[in-house]
């Protein structure tokens, strides 16, 4: 069995690996970048050279792990398309808003390669997408395969592939906590010839005494200050996952009179998944099985023209993507606005890279001055900035612990930037001494068994 990383670095970037066994060829993943646009956001696909992969297994919804799947399917028509039930309704959504933005972005941005797929090319693929079971061996292309609930979001799944007498499990992202709506994975107890980790956390240090309900209690608090104050808050969010966790804690807050009732503003695409979400309560174990976000939580689309004339008076709640703040956004349009004035304030409730406007802004903080991006130009903060640990990625401490309660002789860390990488090869190295851990380099091969 032979790996080989074909992301195009080792970062929280596009994912996309490559297994070979027993004469097959399987790709797990194919994202494409979250902040790069054009050709450059692709996994490194040039390194298959000629020869496709027989399948390609998608851990979960996300885009930086399955973004690139439609221009994947395109140049390689052989190869099957594999991926739970949950993640395969979820990609539907995904890949055409991408192909979407992508066409409009072809003229705003003067990428002439865009759009990288067309919709035509979306509903093929989705046509030879296959759902596999969750927790059950199937045959992919000769492969054994299984995929394990991973939390993290709806539909999300670990993949456990075995041939030629040799294993490997990739877990894709992972939280082990269960939040509001998505339950905690449900991994494998068996021991692999090799794990391939995600090390999204791997630099962030955990509070000994946090808890997500005294997080809840004071993000509610937050909220309920600032609309005291006559501000409204901007909540910028990743629309799949995020988006629907928050909404069922602001459904939990006025049930339980922390909050007043009250409508809440999503994006176009948030409001899209919630539709996905809403679908997939019939058919996905969840920790609240008849909640339903379009009947339960009282919500109000808004695009970037409407956040750009909308009243931030009288206490509203924006719940609006993009995460990163991307400029042309809801979220960038409203930032603009809401930045300038003491009595509003913009909560992260999750990962911002640190490149893009909402990491600048985030950095700056209150009374501080970041670039946020685009024509916005340069702005000095004066609303309240803070930061709330709603992650759907599993602590740093809880995935060593997994990794060494497993204790597989091979484990390849990826997905993660240079120091969280670097700390969890440390904390692992030191902890299980008999193994070999790895961070591989992109497009090395590495023989795991
Ligand atoms: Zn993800």
């Amino acid at each position: 069995m032979r790996f080989t990383n074909l992301t195009a670095r080792n970062e929280i970037g596009a994912n996309c690996y490559l297994v070979e066994t027993d004469g097959r060829r399987l790709l797990l993943d194919c994202g494409s970048h979250p902040r790069i646009e054009g050709t450059e956001a692709l996994p490194r696909l040039d390194l298959l050279a000629e020869r496709g992969p027989d399948a390609v297994l998608v851990s979960h919804g996300h885009l930086d792990h399955l973004g690139s799947l439609p221009v994947l399917a395109e140049r390689f028509p052989e190869a099957a398309v594999c991926m739970s039930h949950g993640t395969a309704a979820i990609a539907d959504r995904a890949l055409h808003n991408s192909a979407s933005v992508m066409i409009r972005q072809r003229s705003e941005l003067d990428l002439p390669d865009y759009p990288l797929f067309t919709h035509g090319q979306v509903d093929r693929l989705l046509e030879r997408t296959c759902a596999l079971p969750v927790g059950r061996g199937v045959d992919v292309a000769g492969v054994e395969t299984t995929l394990f609930e991973a939390g993290h979001v709806q539909g999300a799944t670990g993949v456990w592939i075995e041939a030629e007498g040799a294993s490997l499990f990739y877990t894709g992202d992972v939280k082990f906590s269960g939040m509001r709506i998505t339950r905690g994975a449900i991994f494998p107890d068996r021991t692999p010839d090799a794990m391939v980790l995600e090390c999204t956390r791997g630099n962030t240090q955990s509070q000994p005494d946090f808890s997500w309900d005294a997080e809840a209690a004071r993000f509610a608090r937050g909220i309920r200050e600032v609309h005291e104050g006559g501000g409204s808050v901007l909540i910028p969010c990743f629309a799949l996952g995020k988006t629907q966790e928050i909404l069922k804690l602001f459904h939990d807050f006025i049930r339980e009179g922390l909050l007043p009732k009250q409508r809440f503003y999503l994006g176009g695409l948030g409001a899209a998944y919630n539709e996905v979400y809403d679908d997939l309560a019939e058919t996905l174990p969840r920790l609240c099985p008849r909640f339903r976000l379009r009947r339960d939580v009282m919500s109000r689309r808004l695009n970037p023209r409407e956040a750009a004339a909308t009243d931030l008076d009288g206490g509203q709640v924006f719940l609006v993507s993009s995460g990163m703040m991307t400029p042309g956004t809801s979220s960038h349009v409203l930032a603009r606005r809401m930045v300038r004035e003491a009595r509003h304030a913009v909560f992260f409730v999750g990962y911002v890279d640190p490149e893009s406007p909402a990491g600048r802004l985030k950095t700056a903080g209150q009374g501080g001055r970041a670039d946020l991006g685009g024509d916005a130009g340069i702005a000095d903060i004066r609303c309240r900035i803070e930061s709330f640990d709603f992650t759907s990625h599993c602590n740093r401490e809880h995935m060593a612990d997994y990794v060494v309660r497993i204790a597989p002789p091979r484990v390849l860390l990826v997905h993660g930037d240079t120091p969280a990488l670097e700390w969890m090869q440390r904390e692992l190295q030191r902890r299980l001494p008999a193994s070999r851990v790895l961070i591989p380099p992109v497009g090395e091969g590495f023989d795991l068994a």
